[in-house]
């Protein structure tokens, strides 16, 4: 889960030093491609919705991900909609689903701008949810663009699904609070995964490539 930690008042806030290091590419575990499944339920522009991909795709190249592609999903009514959806088939082990919506009434935190449903078993989690709402009054607010933080949120949220976690550390793309000073300011770090957690995530995507081999012969 991703919240967001508005505090107008810069002067309670404590800058930290960073110690998550940009991720390299050179590590001995092979590239796997990952399929994102998007259910645009919101009816977001495309032109946002392709901004959010082009950073969410930057943040995992860094970190040595490659999405191999973005399945747009219908979602919704089945019955109007089928001929139309191109995601009709079982989420493969190499994909995983992102669905966009609007904040459900009476949501508990006002601040969350997503979720993940994290199974407990590396390999298996494959469901994530973005508040498009929520994660375009906070663009607006701090004058940020809506694509690039909606790229930013998926990013995370699905960095929950490939890490089989719900950990969040200190620093970094996987922090639980994107506290206002960071959302201001510009720290390339502030918006990557780290070291650690580009390797495990390419674990878990070799894993699944290979379940996917195994279930397709
Ligand atoms: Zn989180």
């Amino acid at each position: 889960m991703l919240t967001l930690r508005v505090r107008i008042a810069s002067g309670l806030l404590l800058v930290r030093a960073l110690i998550c290091t940009p991720t390299a590419t050179a590590e001995p575990i092979p590239r796997a491609d990952l399929i994102i499944r998007t259910y645009n339920l919101v009816g977001l522009p495309s032109r946002q919705l392709h901004a959010a991909r082009r950073t969410a795709q930057s943040i995992f190249e860094k970190a040595g991900v490659t999405i191999a592609g973005w399945r747009d999903c219908q979602g919704g009514d089945r019955s109007s909609t089928a001929a139309a959806d191109d995601c009709q088939d079982r989420v493969r082990p190499n994909e995983v689903a992102v669905r966009i919506v609007r904040t459900p009434p009476n949501w508990p935190n006002p601040w969350v701008l997503g979720f993940s449903h994290v199974a407990p078993h590396a390999g298996t989690s494959w469901l994530s949810t973005v508040f498009a709402d929520q994660i375009g009054e906070t663009a607006s607010r701090f004058h940020l663009d809506p694509g690039t933080l909606l790229g930013r949120t998926v990013a995370h949220e699905v960095g929950h699904l490939l890490l089989a976690s719900t950990r969040h550390p200190d620093e970094g793309l996987m922090r639980a609070n994107w506290q206002t000073i960071s959302l201001r300011r510009h720290v390339r770090t502030d918006w990557l995964f780290s070291r650690s957690e580009a390797s495990q995530m390419r674990a878990d995507l070799v894993a699944r490539s290979r379940a996917l081999a195994e279930s397709i012969g």
